[in-house]
């Protein structure tokens, strides 16, 4: 298939990597030249615009930072829309929400391309190892018929089709939302339980053992219990613009949804603190911080000789 894909950043760069591994025709696109290297030693080529990265293409995929980015490369300046052959596929991974695809069907018309929006989770090691959840929204015969290019990227088993235009995104905001509310709520929990006296690794194994049990407690937050790394390769300027959508779209469908407009501002907090590259649990840091209290479990024993 001849698949070209713009957006060569944290998740772009391995996925397309997995794209061309496989075998197909690729071509790819970002405005940091730079991001290429790799993929071009290994056999892709270089288109010099979006448009260009659209010639003569069965299937676009975009990997963007959020909807700014994706309207520009779709409806910019030598931009991906103008790009496209009759018949291609637009793919839009990025999390965004619906409005750039809708403004390309109203201006496309019924000659336009096929659009999925297929939005992932498991972030760079799931994007290396070729085993994201992807969430697609869009016509179920397109579903189908890309689902093997998205096999290529994703966990055969976690690939699914949750509706129809936008419904991808929705689903992956979501998803967000309620990641980052772990994050904040965990830190506070953590930090009132270490501060009233308890060993933060003994209050954790309680709690997993308890109905407030949840992944984030078992896995992610590991990262920062074990090694105080804040997890880089998701920026909390990409994280504030998450919830920023989902708190637009709790707007938009007139839910008052006022715990996670507060999650908001702790991650805009954090983001305005630690900067824009800054990791996306870096919300934990900002109470270890205020409180001067951090949440660190102690290293393991050397084992007995
Ligand atoms: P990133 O910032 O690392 O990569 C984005 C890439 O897009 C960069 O290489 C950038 O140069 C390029 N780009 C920006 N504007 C462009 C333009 N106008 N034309 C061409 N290229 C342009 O971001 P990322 O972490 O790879 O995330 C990409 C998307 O995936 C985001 O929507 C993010 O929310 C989502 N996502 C990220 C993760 C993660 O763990 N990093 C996990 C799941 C989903």
């Amino acid at each position: 298939m001849k698949v070209g894909f713009i957006g060569l950043g944290h998740m772009g760069a391995p996925m397309s990597s997995n794209v061309l591994a496989v075998g197909h025709d690729l071509v790819v696109h970002d405005v940091r030249p730079d991001a290429a290297a790799g993929l071009l030693a290994a056999g892709a080529a270089w288109a010099e615009s979006p448009r260009q990265a659209g010639a003569d293409r069965d299937v676009v995929i975009t990997m963007l930072p959020g909807p700014s980015q994706v309207e520009e490369v779709l409806l910019g300046p030598d931009g991906l829309l103008a790009g496209l052959p009759a018949g291609a596929t637009w793919i839009d991974m990025s999390t965004s929400v619906p409005a750039v695809a809708d403004r390309v069907r109203a201006l496309a018309g019924s000659g336009g391309p096929a659009i999925l929006d297929a939005p992932v989770a498991g972030g760079v090691t799931g994007a290396r190892d070729g085993t994201l959840q992807i969430f697609v929204g869009g016509p179920a015969a397109h579903y189908q018929r890309l689902r093997p290019l998205l096999e290529v990227m994703g966990d055969r088993e976690r690939i699914l089709h949750v509706g129809s235009h936008g419904a991808g995104y929705t689903v992956k905001l979501m998803l967000n939302l309620l990641w980052f509310a772990y994050v904040t709520l965990t830190a506070e929990a953590l930090t009132i339980g270490v501060r009233a006296g308890v060993d933060v690794a003994t209050l954790r194994r309680s709690l997993l053992a308890s109905a407030a049990a949840s992944h984030f407690l078992e896995h992610d937050v590991l990262s920062v219990l074990e090694r105080g790394d804040f997890d880089d390769s998701f920026a909390l300027a990409l994280a504030c613009k998450d919830l920023g959508l989902a708190v637009d779209l709790a707007r938009q469908t007139g839910v008052p949804a006022e715990l996670s407009a507060m999650v908001e501002q702790i991650y805009r907090r954090a983001r305005a603190q630690y900067g824009d590259d800054g990791g996306q649990m870096l919300p934990m840091k900002l109470l270890e911080d205020l409180t001067a209290t951090p949440l660190r479990l102690s290293p393991a024993p050397p084992p007995q000789e």
